[in-house]
């Protein structure tokens, strides 16, 4: 059975190293921890086979380094998904000090004590960050992660533990010490590997819809990411509010006049602006161009108005100044309350756009607004705040 293990273990082990590698590869920071502890770990397993093929005292001290290097990366692994750099550098020195023993036991020709240094370390090492787990287990992948790390942190301790029973017949590789440390760590060692597979592959998926929702320039959502905001909250919450759309006035000749890089820094300001000025559970999304949107629940139309004209206010006074250029830069703004009678959020933002394009033939630098759709010649604009001196 141990034969079966020694070239097993080591193979399963890096296999998960090259595979943690390619995760890597793909900017996920943790893996590249993973990948390390596990080439290490598969080092470590491999001993006994270059034991066998250059038999030399040495090899023990190579295979307790490769493990206390193993499970210190085991633990910076964990720690970045829930506190990085926590107790480091006491992490490091369990490390060094759990080498330094085994260099000692070995010095000492004392097999149970260089396992056990070798044990007590590997069970801190990754169970020390379960202490600063324990309070960030928000989804499922974490809390099995947590788990998978948890039973091979108890492996660790029982085993260390029970040295003096497992270790009685005298070479180590025929001990039930070296067959359960074998077994054991082929159960969890698959456990563990998985649990932080599945954990850096979501965190990756999260990664790419979260890219896939928001715009790169000003950071906020895009039309998708605001469709899923807008159809999140309507299943949990009935959809009432009001929409607001903002376009940059004359953003043409801005850029043709300063530049592209110069008109992007504006639409940055803008986000920063509609940011600041937004409650806490506004949807806030730029649409394309230099068109945003705000959805603002539970807002009627003339507090969602005193909003806007807050907004459009401060970008004309805020944004000419932040860029240094010598003219005004105003954006115009619809608004519609969501109707009982919508068919979908759509129907709002219509009607703000109608509202929009009201606000833009009548001077633009102003807020208009549109109660529901109707005939062109029944536009009713309920709400106007021009800007003094547009
Ligand atoms: P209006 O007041 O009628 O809205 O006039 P406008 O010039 O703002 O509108 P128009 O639709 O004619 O032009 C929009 C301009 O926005 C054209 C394009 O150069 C610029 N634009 C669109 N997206 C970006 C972007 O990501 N960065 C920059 N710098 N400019 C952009
Ligand atoms: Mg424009
Ligand atoms: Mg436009």
């Amino acid at each position: 059975m141990g034969e079966n293990f020694a070239f097993f273990l080591p193979v399963m082990m890096a296999s998960f190293g090259v595979v943690f590698g390619f995760v890597w590869s793909l900017r996920v920071r943790a893996a590249g921890y993973w990948s390390g502890a596990f080439f290490c770990v598969a080092g470590g397993f491999a001993v006994p086979a270059g034991f066998a093929l250059f038999p030399t005292p040495h090899w023990g001290f190579v295979a307790d380094l490769l493990f206390a290097g193993g499970f210190l990366l085991f633990s910076q692994a964990l720690l970045e998904r829930w506190r990085p750099n926590w107790l480091l550098w006491a992490r490091i020195g369990i490390c060094a000090l759990s080498v330094l023993l085994c260099v000692v036991a070995i010095a000492l020709d004392n097999l149970p004590l260089e396992l056990a240094a070798s044990d007590f370390g590997c069970f801190l090492l990754i169970g020390l960050p379960l202490i600063a787990g324990r309070d960030h287990l928000g989804n499922w992948s974490d809390r099995i992660l947590f788990g998978a790390a948890a039973l091979t942190a108890l492996d660790n301790l029982v085993r260390g533990s029970t040295i003096p029973l497992t270790l009685s017949s005298g070479s180590f590789l025929n001990s039930d010490y070296a067959f359960l440390m074998q077994a054991l760590a082929c159960v969890f060692g698959l456990f563990l590997a998985l649990a932080a597979l599945a954990a850096n592959m979501l965190d990756l998926l999260a990664r790419y819809q979260r890219d896939a929702q928001h715009d790169p320039l000003s950071g906020l959502l895009n039309r998708r990411g605001f469709d899923e905001a807008i159809a999140q909250r309507a299943r949990k919450l009935p959809m009432q509010g009001s929409m607001i759309v903002c376009d940059i006035d004359h953003f043409k000749t801005v850029n043709d006049a300063h530049g592209h890089a110069l008109g992007d820094r504006a639409i940055v300001l803008l986000a920063q602006i509609l940011a600041r000025f937004a409650p806490a559970d506004a949807i806030t999304a730029r649409f394309g161009g230099e068109e945003f949107v705000l959805f603002l629940p539970d807002t009627h139309a003339a507090r969602a108005a005193g909003i806007a004209n807050d907004i459009r206010e401060s970008i004309a006074q805020e944004v000419a100044d932040e860029l240094g250029l010598s003219r005004r830069l105003t954006a115009s703004f619809g608004l519609s309350a969501v109707q009982r009678g919508d068919a979908s959020i759509h129907d709002a933002i219509a009607r703000a756009d109608a509202a929009l394009y009201e606000a833009k033939t009548r001077g633009r630098n102003r807020v208009c607004v549109r109660r529901a759709l109707a005939a062109p010649d029944t536009l009713a604009t309920d709400l106007k705040f021009h800007a003094q001196g547009a």
